[in-house]
């Protein structure tokens, strides 16, 4: 079965985008458009990775994250935090909350599957 993987993102355009790039590598993919949602089919969905975006309405990526981390029912579920702001001390407040790993907008189409592969703990075959 292939890895399953939740994207959280109040942007309609940026979602497709994600949704574009994962669903040609093979992925499930799941779509939540704010935090709340997210949790809500985290829960339901059990995926293996969620990519949570930061600014959301009605629940923000820093608060889904703390919440999801704090439930045993969500805590292993790997994030990967996606964020437009990048200012002296972001990085730490989205690690503390307890994402893994977190990605700058615009996202980079290349990079995007190189990073989701490892979270995922899915090494690229290199044809040996
Ligand atoms: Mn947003």
């Amino acid at each position: 079965m292939n890895p399953k993987i939740l994207i959280v993102e109040d942007n309609a355009q940026n979602r497709l985008l994600m949704v574009d790039i994962l669903t040609v590598h093979g992925y499930e993919i799941i779509e939540a458009k704010d935090g709340l949602e997210g949790i809500q089919f985290a829960k339901l969905h059990k995926p293996d990775l969620i990519l949570l975006d930061m600014q959301m309405p009605v629940m923000d990526g820093l608060e889904a994250a703390r919440l999801l981390k704090a439930d045993p029912e969500t805590r292993s579920i790997k994030i990967l935090a996606i964020t437009s702001f990048a200012m002296k001390g972001d990085r730490e407040r989205i690690l503390a909350a307890g994402c893994d790993e977190y990605m700058a907008k615009p996202i980079d189409t290349r990079d995007l599957p190189v990073v989701v592969q490892r979270l995922l703990g899915l090494e690229a075959s290199h044809g040996s």
